[in-house]
């Protein structure tokens, strides 16, 4: 690997070390200009902008970078590049782009970030392709594009339903042939801070269960989401929302943990999404009565409503008694017929065969809404820049709000790619200001994780804290899901508050150092427990209902209380909840009409 490797003996210049020195006898401290934390596209994009201006850069993933959930993602990435032109034959542009986007999260999303993703948009794919994306293409060999929810040109490029894996493998390369460092299988810790600055972090390198700090000038983070806080949910498991955990602790704030998107058509049973590309492709929901019931809620953009109404609407069926046992619907692909299901959509109708016994050229699949995205995160200015100096942030960590209250569906593929560029274009321009590095602070970070560690091993009481994971992702699913209500939610703090509690008398039973994947996971249950409190209370807080945000006692939305940001942050044990304007700009807010 890259960088300079120091070895150190913990007992120097520390009191406390000189008293463990004994036990645990040396640490690793990797130095490096720039630490990117995240392995998917947005750290992959990152990394390569950062090694081509020269900086020094690493990466630090608890996984092998291809296995970062972007290798997912299957539906596609938006831009306006007006290959297809719309039903009426104008053709796209950016600006519809962000009309799409605002008007989609519920006029949430700050404009001018939004103006700054879309108008990037389609030199952002083109950059793909050149880099080596295999985009599915039309006849005329231009780069295919299919139409998605709540957008109103078909403007989502795809390699198939595969568009994830190919760009992810695309980027992957391009770090090899870099030679940038990948530190994989290191589970990150802390952030460490030294004269009110980032300057690194510390790891656990899961194979041996030692404890290496990482020390910088700048920390990107592009951890990915915190979609396994839910149950019923279409994200890999290490998607616990590391990140926003790590945020927190270094007391950096989150923004819109409140808005949680659940996809409306995940595979009953598993909750494998059926990417919304099988609606692009003309796939059509049916209740049990056979009829196809988006008619009713949304009779213009019917099956392409967005996310949040077609969401509600099959929750409603199912809530309503229109739903098959078991809650799900149907969504029937048969009419496309087998030539072009097998060539837009070969693995979604691979996942239904091997996972519901269904081939959707045959028959319908069963679906029901599961939890998808995280439009909130780590709250970061349109540079990426949090309020840590030395410490940025970009992808689905981030919220730098391009889409507010709801995403539109391609439009996050988009955010990793273009932002994890832009934002580490602001890193290199910030790098002459970043303070030189310096050790001794990250030093300390070991000794502490070390002793944190210890004191979880030490802990005498190993009951099943998988238990307590598995109760956290039913409360939030049951009462912070599609539908919200006071008391629900209220009730749902109270049993997240116990949970803690329980939480903090845990130790997990493996004891052994090397590949202990129990104590990383008993970590990650750690962050998920406070973030689920976070946005317990930043939902109870938001008495409106605004994008996927829907409170039954708060059912209309309200521009004059609550057109802003929630802002929240640890004080103490304590989480304090304050807000931020929305930026508007282009579009000035209305009534969502589909
Ligand atoms: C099934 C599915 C399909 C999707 N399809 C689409 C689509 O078609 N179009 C679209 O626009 N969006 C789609 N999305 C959303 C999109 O895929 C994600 O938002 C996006 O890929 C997130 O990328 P990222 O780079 O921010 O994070 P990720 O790809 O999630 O990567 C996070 C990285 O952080 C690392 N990490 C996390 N915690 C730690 C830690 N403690 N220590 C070290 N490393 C850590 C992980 O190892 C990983 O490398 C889909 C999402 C899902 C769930």
């Amino acid at each position: 690997m890259g960088g300079v490797n120091v070895i150190v003996t913990k007992s120097l210049n520390h009191d406390d070390a000189k008293e463990k020195s004994g036990s645990i006898p040396q640490a690793t401290i990797h130095s490096h200009e720039v630490i990117i934390i995240g392995g998917g596209l947005t750290g992959l994009r990152a990394a390569i902008q950062i090694a081509d201006a020269g900086l020094n850069g690493a990466i630090i993933s608890k996984v092998h970078p291809l296995r970062s959930h972007s290798v997912a993602a299957q539906g596609g990435m938006n831009a306006s590049l007006g290959n297809v032109p719309g039903e009426d034959g104008k053709n796209d542009s950016w600006e519809m782009h962000a009309y799409d986007t605002v008007k989609g999260s519920d006029y949430l999303a700050d404009q001018d970030a939004v103006e700054l993703m879309c108008r990037e948009a389609t030199s952002t794919v083109i950059e793909l392709e050149h880099m080596g994306t295999v985009w599915s293409r039309l006849e005329n060999g231009k780069i295919a594009q299919r139409p998605f929810g709540g957008a109103g040109f078909p403007r989502t490029c795809y390699a198939a339903d595969r568009t994830g894996h190919n760009a992810l493998n695309t980027l992957y390369e391009q770090l090899f042939d870099r030679d940038i460092p990948v530190y994989e299988e290191f589970f990150v810790t802390s952030l460490v801070q030294d004269r009110g600055r980032c300057n690194g972090c510390t790891a656990i390198d899961i194979k041996t269960g030692n404890v290496h700090g990482f020390v910088s000038k700048a920390v990107l983070m592009a951890t990915g989401g915190f979609g396994r806080i839910f149950s019923r949910s279409t994200n890999a498991l290490i998607n616990t929302g590391d990140g926003h955990a790590l945020a927190l602790n270094a007391c950096v704030p989150l923004k819109d943990m409140e808005f949680v998107q659940f996809h409306p058509t995940t595979l009953y049973g598993t909750n494998i999404l059926m990417s919304e590309g099988a609606r692009g492709e003309g796939g059509i929901l049916l209740n049990s009565n056979g009829e196809r019931f988006m008619e009713h809620y949304a009779p213009n953009s019917l099956d392409l409503a967005p996310r949040d109404v077609v969401a509600r609407s099959i929750e409603t069926e199912i809530r309503e008694g229109r739903g098959f046992d078991g809650g799900y619907v149907n969504l029937d692909l048969t009419h496309l017929g087998a030539d072009r299901i097998m060539e837009r959509l070969p693995g979604i109708r691979q996942i239904a065969m091997d996972f519901a016994g269904v081939d959707p050229i045959d028959d319908p699949v069963p679906v029901q809404p599961g939890q998808h995205y995280s439009m909130g995160g780590i709250d970061v200015d349109i540079n990426g820049a949090t309020i840590l100096l030395g410490l940025y942030a970009a992808g689905e960590c981030a919220c730098i709000s391009v889409h507010g209250a709801n995403r539109l569906g391609g439009n996050s593929l988009l955010e990793t790619v273009v932002y994890g560029r832009l934002v580490a274009d602001k890193i290199i321009e910030d790098n002459p200001i970043h303070l030189e590095q310096d050790i001794e602070p990250i030093k300390l970070a070991i000794i502490d994780i070390e002793d944190k560690i210890g004191d979880i091993m030490d802990r005498k009481d190993n009951g099943n804290f998988f238990r307590v994971k598995n109760a956290i992702t039913d409360i939030m699913f049951n009462k912070f899901g599609i539908f919200r209500d006071s008391d629900g939610m209220d009730e749902g703090l109270v049993e997240i508050k116990n949970l803690q509690e329980q939480f903090s008398k845990l130790s997990p039973i493996n004891k052994e150092k090397p590949f202990n994947q129990s104590l990383i996971q008993f970590l990650e249950v750690e962050g998920m427990l406070k973030l689920a409190e976070i946005i317990a209370l930043s939902a109870i807080e938001r008495k409106e209902s605004r994008g996927s945000h829907t409170r039954i006692d708060h059912p209309e939305r309200d521009d004059v209380n609550f057109l802003k940001h929630t802002v929240s942050i640890l004080n103490g044990e304590e989480v304090d909840i304050t807000y931020k304007p929305v930026i508007l700009g282009m579009f000035e807010p209305k009534e969502r009409v589909y």
